[in-house]
């Protein structure tokens, strides 16, 4: 099959043949449809990852048809249409048990544990713990669209974040996952702030239903601003982006017993991020992680997206070959891009 390799972390990744993959006894290989290019393969390929060895294939946001059952799965056959999380779960720790997949003790990551989506075929583990059907009617380049980052934000805002309609919500950051928490918190009934440094990123948050947009270039202090269009602050915010300053913007923007969700990655050298803990303890505000979400978890926001209330087609903005992904996911370091980009590597 083809796929995009990268022999060094950070040095131009190449499209070549590799052999086929083989599916493991509980695990199936999916034959990839769509795959999602999202900022955490760029964190890969620079070596932010210590899950990743080389070489490595990239790639986490998929959907396609299952190719190949191992013997011990029992839900899924050849032809089955499916996508994944991007936390596949082992389906037998204490966190599995308790329904916490998405924190799985012994969790797989297509494209980090192993090899990943970009690519003709991947192998996938613990099938019938992992694997979603998509629905009749939703194309693959939408149901890779749930990927991570749409998911992701799905738990963020309406799990971890417990988003109440009529509350403010800030998302900081509106690439894919920022722009997903945008669309999900305003289909929730929330009045929502996007901020971002890309005047395209926030014409597309608006598109998607935030009520105010806060340009991170214009405002000295992003979190004033959020605080001054809230009457006092957000009820919930959202670092969708990842970096100690709009992590802190995020907490900075919260009204007291405000809660703040980290989404994005937030790789440093040392290990830490520091974060305004401080007000945390003077406003009693809750600080909450979110990563993934379970499969099971999917038939709630796949019936929203079957409805139309949730719209994860209209974050994709560009489709490409596998023989662009190199470059693309270079240009991820420097220009992240508005919306999600999809690859077809079949195309
Ligand atoms: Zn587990
Ligand atoms: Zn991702």
């Amino acid at each position: 099959m083809r796929a995009v390799v990268f022999e060094q972390y950070g040095k131009p990744a190449e499209v070549r043949e590799v052999p086929d993959p083989e599916p493991a006894e509980h695990g199936v290989v999916v034959r990839v449809e769509a795959t999602g290019l999202c900022r955490s393969d760029w964190h890969g390929w620079m070596g932010h990852d210590p899950d990743i060895t080389l070489p490595h294939v990239p790639g986490h946001e998929l959907a396609g048809v299952v190719e190949a059952v191992g013997t011990r799965v029992t839900g899924w056959r050849p032809g089955d249409r499916v996508t994944v999380p991007f936390v596949c779960a082992c389906g037998t720790c204490p966190s599995c048990a308790a329904g916490d997949q998405q924190v799985c003790e012994r969790q797989t990551q297509p494209g980090f544990h192993h090899w990943g989506s970009f690519a003709q075929y991947v192998a996938l583990d613990h099938a019938d713990v992992n694997l979603v059907a998509v629905p009749d009617g939703m194309t693959y380049a939408t149901a890779a669209a749930l990927g991570c980052r749409f998911a992701t934000a799905f738990r963020a805002v309406v799990r971890q974040g417990r988003v109440a309609a009529g509350e403010w919500v800030a998302v900081h950051g509106c690439g894919g996952v920022g722009l997903s928490a945008v669309m999900i918190a305003a289909a929730s009934g929330a009045r929502v702030v996007a901020v971002d440094v890309s005047p395209r990123a926030l014409d597309l948050a608006r598109k998607f239903g935030a009520a105010e947009c806060v340009d991170a270039t214009r405002v000295p202090g992003t979190a004033a601003a959020v605080q001054e269009l809230t009457g006092g602050g957000a009820h919930l915010s959202l670092d969708a982006l990842g970096s100690p300053a709009t992590c802190a913007a995020s907490v900075d923007s919260l009204r007291r017993r405000g809660r703040h969700v980290q989404v994005g990655l937030l790789p440093s050298a040392d290990g830490t991020t520091p974060v305004p803990l401080a007000r945390a303890i003077a406003l009693e505000l809750e600080l909450l992680g979110s990563h993934g979400m379970a499969a099971h978890a999917y038939p709630g926001m796949l019936e929203l997206v079957g409805s139309g209330v949730l719209r994860p087609d209209l974050l994709i903005t560009r489709t490409i070959a596998l023989d662009a992904v190199p470059e693309a996911l270079a240009a991820l370091g420097t220009a992240p891009g508005a919306g999600v980009t999809v690859i077809e590597p079949w195309s």
